[in-house]
């Protein structure tokens, strides 16, 4: 698996936006789905008023709308990207289950971060872990904290 593929590919995506002179906020998300076929499918967030209420459409929702385009389903892995800061993020658990619904295969998927790939099933215990260690951290060390999980949009 070229997972460097998939950072190049979304980095590209950021830079045609940027070309095309849109302004990258700091919510905006790129999502970079790589299918068990090796083909990679890209996504970015959309936000607009509708009806008037900002409504935003995950980057994960297009990525996975142009997989199906090409009548691809099996998901390998997936990386979500904040296009402002460039961090990787973890996908929301709505945007996991349009995934895992997708294909019985799935589950067996993986989210890309930047030191490590997370098994799709495993990452309500990789938050548990992030926080059991961002506390032990911060005990140790009460001065600033950035150990942050960062999600497509805050948890409520
Ligand atoms: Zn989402």
């Amino acid at each position: 698996m070229m997972y460097g593929k998939m950072f190049e590919t979304a980095q590209n995506r950021v830079q045609m936006r940027i070309q095309s002179r849109e302004i990258i906020r700091p919510m905006d998300t790129v999502c970079v789905i790589c299918a068990k076929t090796g083909h990679l499918y890209s996504g970015v967030s959309h936000s607009g008023m509708f009806r008037g209420q900002l409504t935003v459409t995950h980057a994960e929702i297009e990525a996975i709308q142009n997989m199906r385009a090409f009548r691809e389903q099996q998901v390998e892995a997936v990386l979500l990207i904040n296009a402002y800061n460039f961090r990787a993020m973890l996908p929301c658990p709505q945007c996991v289950s349009e995934i895992l619904k997708m294909d019985d295969e799935n589950k067996n998927c993986h989210i890309v971060l930047e030191n490590t790939i997370v098994p799709v099933m495993g990452l309500d215990k990789f938050i548990q872990d992030s926080i059991n260690q961002s506390q032990l951290a911060s005990a140790q060390m009460p001065v600033g904290n950035n150990t942050q999980i960062l999600h497509c949009h805050p948890r409520r």
